[in-house]
């Protein structure tokens, strides 16, 4: 079994570091999904002197480790506590925020011929335990209420005509999610930026922030705004670093994927109580299944393979499709989890941070807000991340 990253590129040729004295109008520390996605909205909003430094490469942060499922659902909270903090309209306005960026995410790889493996793929929750059944059922009504077409609940034979496994005999058809290669993506949306005049330097960590000037380890960028994106790194009281890991299996067989009806490539989460598991098809029909607990581990050390978590996605494998499958690829990843229902957000005069949203479509649609916020213009989620920084 290869312990590294499936998605890794060895053949990827970075841009050269920053080297000297620069000046940018905004600077973005950070080349993950948070501080990419922040540049393209600047971007968008006509903003064109933007320099993002990079401490490794593009996409070398969770965005990069990630599984690579963009589904425009929340991982700070239930969807129900957002209704109950921000009320329904806010909550509906937060669903469709994610939701436009989801298409938003879709066209621009479409558009721009961005190859990360792109496809749009059913999502499935799957559940297991009357726990589980309880808590969706709970979400049900929650979700409905806020947007009467979601989600469909999926019973026995139903669920069995998405994904066939012995396992599971309740579910919920979520909505379509696009699934990607995460570091193809980041890759072709560093590219993007590029073409659009956006600075990307490499190998350049951010080492202290003053008075409108960044330091790096071979010069300076005196910066009209700074913003803050750098994952696991941000250091914010209202920050949690979460470890899970992947595996990937051999690519199966035709017969292997009729058998677990995932032809189609369906993708699909298992929300347990303290642990979930998450998985899809990749392009070259692998299964992909990754396992996290959801203990915070600032006092864990970090691993780069959670043994007991290789151990569980094994069982997994094995529950889920009757069979001894071995995995080929194994790594484990971090990410960092907001203690509140959003991404975290602090914005200042000469400097803000993003970080926290625990998803990729939350973490662009907290970018998507952060760049009208700095340009002082209206965005639908202003109730929401006003509130949240009460
Ligand atoms: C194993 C795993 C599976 C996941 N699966 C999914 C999934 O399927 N779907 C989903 O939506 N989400 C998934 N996630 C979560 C998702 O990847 C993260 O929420 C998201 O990528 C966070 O993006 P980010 O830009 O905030 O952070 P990052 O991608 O970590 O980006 C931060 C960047 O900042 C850089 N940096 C750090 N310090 C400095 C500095 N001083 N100067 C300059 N740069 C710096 C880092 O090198 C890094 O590249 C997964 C996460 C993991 C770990």
């Amino acid at each position: 079994m290869h312990e590294r990253c499936f998605w890794s590129d060895p053949g990827y040729e970075a841009n050269d570091p920053l080297i000297g004295n620069r000046r940018a109008r905004w600077l973005i520390a950070g080349g993950g999904v948070a501080g990419l996605f922040a540049a393209y909205f600047l971007l968008k909003r006509g903003e064109r002197d933007i320099a993002i430094i990079e401490k490794n490469t593009v996409g070398s942060g969770s965005t990069g480790h990630s599984a690579g499922m963009l589904v425009a659902d929340l991982e700070t909270g239930p969807w129900s506590a957002v209704i109950a903090n921000y009320g329904a309209e806010a909550a509906g306005a937060y669903m469709r925020a994610q939701e436009e960026v989801q298409r938003t995410v879709a066209a621009l790889i479409e558009n721009e011929g961005i190859a990360c493996d792109f496809s749009l793929r059913d999502f499935v929750l799957l559940n297991d335990s009357e726990w589980a059944i309880r808590r969706t059922m709970r979400e049900f009504a929650a979700r409905h209420a806020i947007d009467p077409r979601h989600p469909t609940i999926l019973e026995e034979e139903e669920l069995q005509n998405e994904i066939r496994s012995g396992e599971f005999s309740f579910g919920e058809y979520v909505e379509r999610g696009l699934t990607v290669n995460p570091l193809k993506f980041a890759h072709g949306i560093k590219a993007y930026l590029m073409r659009h005049g956006v600075r990307v330097y490499e190998h350049t960590p951010l080492l202290s922030y003053r008075d409108g000037v960044a330091y790096v380890p071979h010069g300076t960028v005196s910066c009209g705004h700074c913003i803050h994106a750098s994952g696991t790194w941000l250091r914010d009281a209202k920050l949690r670093n979460y470890m899970t890991t992947i595996g990937v299996t051999r690519p199966l067989s035709t017969p292997e994927l009729a058998a677990l009806n995932l032809a189609d490539k369906d993708m699909f989460e298992d929300d347990g109580k303290r642990s979930y598991h998450y998985g899809k098809i990749t392009a070259d029909n692998r299964l992909l299944v990754g396992y996290g607990d959801v203990l915070g581990v600032p006092d864990v050390p970090m691993v780069s393979l959670h043994t007991p978590h290789v151990e569980n996605i094994r069982r997994f494998v094995r529950r889920f499709t009757g069979h001894d499958i071995p995995l080929e690829y194994a790594w484990t990843g971090q990410y960092s989890l907001s203690t509140g229902l959003t991404a975290q957000i602090v914005l200042g005069e000469r400097e803000s941070s993003i970080g926290g949203a625990g998803t990729q479509i939350a973490s662009i649609t907290a970018a998507s807000y952060l760049a009208a916020a700095l340009c002082r213009e209206p965005h639908p989620l202003d109730a929401i991340f006003e509130r949240g920084r009460e």
